[in-house]
């Protein structure tokens, strides 16, 4: 009997069935603007071999103005068939179902041909798009049809039609983005006209045994966005013009509320789909920060939905479905939603990737094979760089013995899961812990490694992360000066008022561990959705409560301190940035930049300005905790170096600049491909 009956039962749909309840949701990886399309289909023969009944490719421009950037793939001619027929043939060898998703990005496109229902821009994007008269809405809907017909003929099992997330069929339904007075605009009838046309001409074309999925916005998350009855309203018609399946949509890309970073609950928006069940009879997907076969169980027990999406997830392990089908769930990898090698890369123009797993979209190329020669292997760390190294060295055949000086795996990510809305990072230990038992890995912990540990190994590896910088300050003496490694192991008092020195990632995040007493949001969803103003869409428009976010009051005074003038936080990750700055902002935290650090005493921190150190200011605190950055913990490489014995130095070791868990576990797996 599985732990997993719900999520494991097939969905019937008349003239096709699948093998169970699990979508792979759309991701833009990047890898279909490669033209590597052997690679493309690999990464996806590598998702369906792992188990997920259905798959939705990233987002397909059906036409140059739709397209999400200029030279993002299409779905246009005789020559995109063929390219990526050599996807759907890969899938299907590998007994999976894929359908194509159809992304028209109307006024996100990123790109001045882009087009929409009338000229507003988008807070997102820097070019405005050009109201489409009727012909060229018309061409719009004959391309999408256009797009639906050739991916049946690339081999496609279906398609999806992208409505949500404030791309270009969303544009046309709120009157945020539609001040049209034509048939296309005015009345909700009018203004879901273009939705209904494209979903009722792209099921003629494509005719009844073709799976297609319309992606609807259930709750947007922006100023005017839809009421729930019009949602309703939409689904109904959606379904009467000749949908299979209804997958959910939250928020739109403008929208100043999380919607699936680490921080926000897991399953945090199913209720949402919930609401819809009952009202159509069409099996609806759900989705949005479901991370693990319990989640997703509960999620399909509890009737929130029909289906799960899961999109990131399937990133950081292929074989989701499968480990959980065989009782494996503690070895599937945990996607711990940090953005920080997928959706980070994507708006940084990159490929994506994923922290957890840097084979991700680089299957072909990356590839852990068996080694020719069994080696013995020596891992000093076992932080992130240290436990991928000794993973995938262990998985390649080699003899690993795993060295830390603590008593437990982990390294720095011991610190991290201390962070409220950064709890998924017990996830990644725990599934490590896992992995280095199930591989066989010889684990040493309690002992700090020296030269003479390390003789008779055929390779040693040095992983031992780093050290917290020493800012020379004057004073810096003074009772009142923690460090953040003090502050987040809990071993110090904290007072009322802190001064945190050190705006980089770690300041953010010790800030918000000060800033909370009680449970972390991520934890509680009611709480998460005051903090953040989120409320039931049926009682208020788009699900934006009335009165806004309704943060807890914070633990303690923060004033958070750097030397650089630039904005606080513009360092941080791309999609996630502006959410640790809402957060601290939301807290009443100052950010005090441009600083100069003068000296501590009984009264607190003494700063000032600019070169010639004017207008001297004390910041009053009782705690005052240092986050200055950190510098390679070389000991142990400089020792061995001295004895003349190599080794292979990674991680913080290796570079500390810059440094985080994406490059450690990187280099750490990368190493281990080529012992
Ligand atoms: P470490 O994690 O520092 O591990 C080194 C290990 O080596 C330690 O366990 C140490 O005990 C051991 N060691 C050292 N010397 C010896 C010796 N002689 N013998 C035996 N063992 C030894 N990164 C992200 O990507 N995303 C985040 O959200 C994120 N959040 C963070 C939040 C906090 C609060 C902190 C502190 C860090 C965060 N990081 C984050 C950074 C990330 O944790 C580090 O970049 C990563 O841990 C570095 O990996 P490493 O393996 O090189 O070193
Ligand atoms: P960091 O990002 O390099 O930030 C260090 C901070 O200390 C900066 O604000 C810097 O700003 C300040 N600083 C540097 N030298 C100083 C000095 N001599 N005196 C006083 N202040 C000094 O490092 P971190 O915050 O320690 O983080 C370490 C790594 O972990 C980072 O690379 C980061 O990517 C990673 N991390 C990532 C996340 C994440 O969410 N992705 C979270 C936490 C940590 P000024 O020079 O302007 O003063
Ligand atoms: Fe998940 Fe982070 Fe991997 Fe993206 S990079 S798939 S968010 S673990």
């Amino acid at each position: 009997m599985t732990a997993y009956p719900h999520l494991l039962a097939p969905l019937d749909l008349g003239f096709t069935t699948l093998k169970n309840r699990v979508l792979m949701g759309s991701m833009h990886t990047g890898l279909e603007e490669t033209r590597d399309w052997p690679r493309v289909a690999e990464f996806y023969a590598a998702r369906a071999r792992g188990g997920v009944a259905l798959m939705v490719t990233g987002g397909i421009g059906p036409n140059l103005e739709g397209s999400v950037l200029p030279g993002a793939a299409m779905m246009a001619s005789d020559q995109d068939v063929e390219n990526h027929s050599v996807v759907t043939r890969a899938v299907h060898a590998a007994g999976g179902k894929i359908a194509m998703q159809i992304l028209h990005a109307g006024r996100y496109s990123y790109g001045p041909k882009c087009v929409g229902p009338s000229p507003v821009k988008s807070p997102i994007s820097p070019f405005p798009p050009a109201e489409l008269d009727e012909a060229g809405i018309e061409k719009q809907i004959s391309d999408i049809v256009n797009a639906a017909r050739l991916a049946q003929r690339a081999g496609y099992d279906g398609v999806e039609i992208m409505g949500s997330e404030g791309y270009f069929l969303n544009q046309f339904l709120v009157t945020h983005t539609n001040k049209r007075t034509d048939r296309w605009g005015g009345s909700y009838e009018n203004r879901m006209r273009l939705p209904i046309e494209v979903v009722r001409r792209v099921r003629a074309e494509v005719g009844t045994d073709f799976i297609l999925i319309y992606r609807l916005s259930m709750i947007d998350l922006v100023p005017n966005g839809s009421t729930f009855d019009e949602v309703v309203q939409l689904a109904k018609a959606v379904e009467a013009a000749g949908a299979t399946i209804l997958n959910t949509g939250i928020g739109w890309h403008e929208a100043r509320i999380p919607t699936i970073a680490t921080s926000v609950p897991r399953a945090a928006f199913a209720w949402v789909t919930q609401k819809l069940m009952g009202q159509v009879s069409i099996p609806l997907i759900t989705s949005n920060r479901i991370n693990t076969p319990e989640v997703a169980e509960d999620v399909l027990a509890t009737g929130c939905a029909d289906m799960v999406s899961m999109a990131r997830p399937m990133l950081a392990d292929a074989e989701f479905v499968n480990k959980a089908a065989a009782g494996l769930g503690k070895e599937i990898a945990p996607c711990i939603a940090c953005n920080q090698a997928c959706l980070d890369h994507t708006f940084g123009g990159k490929l994506t990737s994923c922290l957890v797993n840097p084979r991700a979209c680089h299957e072909t190329e990356l590839v852990l094979k068996q080694a020719d020669v069994v080696k013995t292997v020596a891992v000093v760390g076992a932080g992130p760089a240290g436990l991928a190294t000794a993973l995938a060295a262990a998985q390649r055949g080699h003899r690993v013995t795993l060295f830390d000086a603590t008593q437990e795996i982990g390294g720095q990510l011991n610190m991290a899961k201390q962070v409220p809305g950064k709890e998924e990072f017990h996830g990644l230990v725990d599934w490590y812990r896992t992995m280095v038992g199930k591989a066989g890995i010889a684990l040493k912990l309690g002992h700090r490694v020296g030269v003479d540990d390390l003789s008779g190994f055929d390779e040693i590896v040095v992983a031992t992360g780093v050290l917290p910088r020493d800012p020379e300050i004057e004073g810096q003496d003074h009772p009142s000066v923690v460090s953040y490694i003090d502050v987040l192991r809990g071993k110090v008092a904290v007072g009322q008022n802190v001064a945190v020195i050190g705006a980089g990632g770690i300041g953010f995040d010790v800030s918000e561990y000060l800033l909370h007493d009680g449970e972390s949001p991520a934890e509680n969803l009611p709480l998460w959705m005051r903090e953040w103003g989120v409320c039931d869409p049926a009682e208020h428009r788009a699900g934006l409560a009335p009165d806004g976010p309704q943060p807890e009051a914070p633990a303690r005074r923060i004033t958070l301190l750097q030397r650089k003038a630039e904005r606080h936080g513009k360092r941080l990750g791309k999609t996630t940035g502006w959410i640790h700055r809402a957060t601290l902002k939301m807290k009443d935290v100052s950010f005090v930049g441009g600083v100069n650090y003068e000296r501590i005493d009984d009264s607190g921190l003494h700063v000032s300005f600019g070169e010639a150190r004017e207008n001297p200011t004390l910041i009053a605190a009782d705690t005052i905790v240092f986050c200055a950055g950190q510098v390679s913990d070389r000991s142990l490489a400089e020792a061995l170096a001295a004895a003349g014995i190599a080794a292979h130095v990674i991680g913080g070791a290796d570079v500390a600049s810059e440094l985080d868990a994406k490059r450690a576990i990187n280099q750490g797996t990368r190493l281990a491909a080529s012992l």
